[in-house]
C-alpha cells in the first residue's frame, strides 16, 4: 500500500479526550475515530488490526472444535422474558421498539438466542457435545464509557456457548475453552492470567477471567510469580485428550485472584516473596452455569434411556475490540505503538527518504514490488515529506520493521533495516534485508500453525 494513496489521518498532537496511552495512540495513529460516546468508527489501519485479532480468535476456536455461526445484533425481547433477564439486565441493555411497537433490544450477549436455536434443533443426546460461537457487535449502555475501545458501548465480542449432557462433560468443554484462550492470547504476544472470577448477572458457579498485565488495567491481580512464567500449550495440543492437568497447573496450584473471596486465601497460601500484585485488563471471561438457561427455556434432549435431560451449558467471551487497546497498553513506547508481528496491520514500512532522487525512487519501487511479490505486506511511504516526519510517523504506527532507503546507503548498495521493538538498526544489502524479512514472516507463520 502506498502511503500517498492510503487513508491514514495521523494526529500530531495528543487528543484532549484520551486518558490512557492506547486511546491516545489509537486516535493519533489513525486507527479509530469516535462517532459518539463509547461508539467508534474503525479507519482502514485499525480495521486491519481488528481483523487480524478476530482471525486469531477464530482459528483458536476452530482448533478447539467450536463451530462458527452468526446471530443478529437485534433480538426480540420475548426470549429474554423467558429467561427472566429482560427486567434483570437493567439500564445496560439498549431497548428498542419497532414500528409495530414490538419490544426489541440490541444484544449485550447471546445466551437466550443460542439456547433457543439449540432447543429447536437438537433433540437427542447423540448430538452432544457441541460448542457454538459467533463474533458479533454487542451493545451495553455502560454508565461510564471510557478508555476508547477498552470500555465502549458498542464493542466486538467473540462469544461461545457449550452444550453437554452431564456436568463432567461440561467441565471438559470448559477446559477446551480455557486452554484455547491461553493459546489465543499468547499468539497475540500477550501473557494472560486466568483468575477465579465472580459470575455476576450471567450466573453459575465456575468462572475465570483472563487478565493481561498492564499498568492502566482496571482490575487488580494478585498472583504467584510462577504463574506468570508458565508457558501455554503448543499448536499440537490434543483437544480431545485430557486437558485437566493444564488447567490445574494454571489454577489450583497458583491462586490468581481479585479482592475479598479469594484474596485472603491467596495471602495465606502464597509466600510473600512469591507474590506479584499488578494491574490487568480483562480480555476474556468464561463461565459454567449449568442449567440456568436450559431449565428456564426448556432446552432438553432425550437421553440414552429415552428420558428427557436438561442440558448443561457454559458461555465464553473474548473482547475482540478491547484487545486492540489492550495490546497497545502492553506494547508501546514513547514514540508510539509496537505491534506484535501476528497482529500488525502491515509486515513492514518502506521509507523513501529522498523522493525525487531517481536512484532512490527506482530502488524503492523495485523493493516494493519484490517484497509484495514475496507475500509481505508493505506500507510504502512514498510521500514527499521530511525524512524526520516519516520516521516519526512510522514509529507511531508501530509496524514491526522499517526498511529505510536513501541515496547514502544506496551508494554502497545498502539499505537500513530497523526493528521497531528493539530499535536495532542494521545496514544490509538488498538481499540480506529481504532474507531477514522473509525469515521473520516464516517464524510468525510457524507460531500460528
Ligand atoms: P467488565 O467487567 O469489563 O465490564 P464483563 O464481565 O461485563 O466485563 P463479559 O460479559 O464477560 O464482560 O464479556 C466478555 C468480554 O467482553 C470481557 O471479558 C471483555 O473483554 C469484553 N467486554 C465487556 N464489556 C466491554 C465493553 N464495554 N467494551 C469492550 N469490551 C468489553
Ligand atoms: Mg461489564
Amino acid at each position: 500500500m502506498r502511503f500517498s494513496r492510503y487513508f491514514l489521518p495521523l494526529l500530531r498532537d495528543d487528543p484532549k479526550e484520551a486518558e490512557i496511552t492506547s486511546h491516545r495512540l489509537m486516535l493519533r495513529a489513525g486507527l479509530i475515530r469516535q462517532a459518539s460516546a463509547g461508539i467508534y468508527s474503525w479507519l482502514p489501519l485499525g480495521f486491519k488490526v481488528l481483523h487480524k485479532i478476530e482471525q486469531i480468535v477464530r482459528e483458536e476456536q476452530d482448533r478447539a472444535g467450536a463451530l462458527e455461526l452468526l446471530m443478529p445484533t437485534i433480538q426480540s425481547a420475548e426470549l429474554w422474558k423467558e429467561s427472566g433477564r429482560y427486567e434483570a439486565y437493567g439500564k445496560e441493555m439498549l431497548r428498542i421498539s419497532d414500528r409495530h411497537e414490538r419490544e426489541m433490544l440490541y444484544g449485550p450477549t447471546n445466551e437466550e438466542l443460542i439456547t433457543a436455536i439449540f432447543r429447536d434443533a437438537v433433540k437427542s443426546y447423540k448430538d452432544l457435545p457441541r460448542i457454538l460461537y459467533h463474533i458479533q457487535w454487542k451493545f451495553r449502555d455502560e454508565i461510564r464509557p471510557r478508555f476508547g475501545v477498552m470500555r465502549g458501548r458498542e464493542f466486538l465480542m467473540k462469544d461461545s456457548y457449550s452444550f453437554d449432557l452431564t456436568v463432567d462433560d461440561a467441565r471438559k468443554s470448559y477446559n477446551k475453552m480455557f486452554v484455547s484462550y491461553l493459546r489465543t492470547f499468547a499468539r497475540m504476544g500477550l501473557k494472560s492470567i486466568p483468575m477465579v472470577a465472580e459470575t455476576g448477572p450471567i450466573g453459575g458457579n465456575l468462572s475465570h477471567e483472563f487478565i493481561i498485565l498492564a499498568d492502566t488495567g482496571e482490575s487488580e491481580v494478585h498472583c504467584h510469580r510462577d504463574l506468570i512464567a508458565l508457558e501455554p500449550p503448543g499448536a499440537d495440543i490434543d483437544y480431545d485428550g485430557d486437558l485437566s492437568p493444564i488447567v490445574e497447573a494454571f489454577t489450583s496450584k497458583y491462586a490468581a485472584t481479585e479482592e475479598k473471596h479469594e484474596a485472603e486465601r491467596f495471602l495465606k497460601e502464597v509466600r510473600e516473596e512469591d507474590r506479584v500484585t499488578a494491574r490487568g485488563i480483562e480480555v476474556g471471561h468464561i463461565f459454567f452455569f449449568g442449567t440456568k438457561y436450559s431449565e428456564s427455556m426448556g432446552a432438553r434432549v432425550q437421553g440414552p434411556d429415552g428420558e428427557l435431560i436438561t442440558v448443561q451449558m457454559g458461555s465464553y467471551g473474548i473482547g475482540v475490540s478491547r484487545l486492540v487497546g489492550a495490546i497497545i497498553e502492553a506494547s508501546h513506547d514513547e514514540a508510539g505503538i509496537i505491534w506484535p508481528k501476528s497482529v500488525a496491520p502491515f509486515d513492514l514500512g518502506l521509507i523513501n527518504v529522498k523522493v525525487g532522487d531517481p536512484a532512490t525512487d527506482k530502488a524503492c519501487e523495485d523493493l516494493y514490488a519484490r517484497l509484495e511479490a514475496a507475500g509481505l505486506s508493505v506500507l510504502f511511504d512514498d510521500r514527499d515529506e521530511r525524512a524526520g516526519a516519516k520516521f516519526a510517523a512510522m514509529d507511531l504506527i508501530g509496524l514491526p520493521f522499517q526498511l529505510v532507503v536513501g541515496p547514502k546507503g544506496l551508494a554502497s548498495g545498502e539499505v537500513e533495516l530497523k526493528e521497531r521493538a528493539t530499535g536495532a538498526r542494521h545496514s544490509l544489502t538488498f538481499d540480506s534485508a529481504f532474507n531477514r524479512l522473509l525469515a521473520s514472516q516464516a517464524e510468525t507463520k510457524r507460531q500460528a500453525s
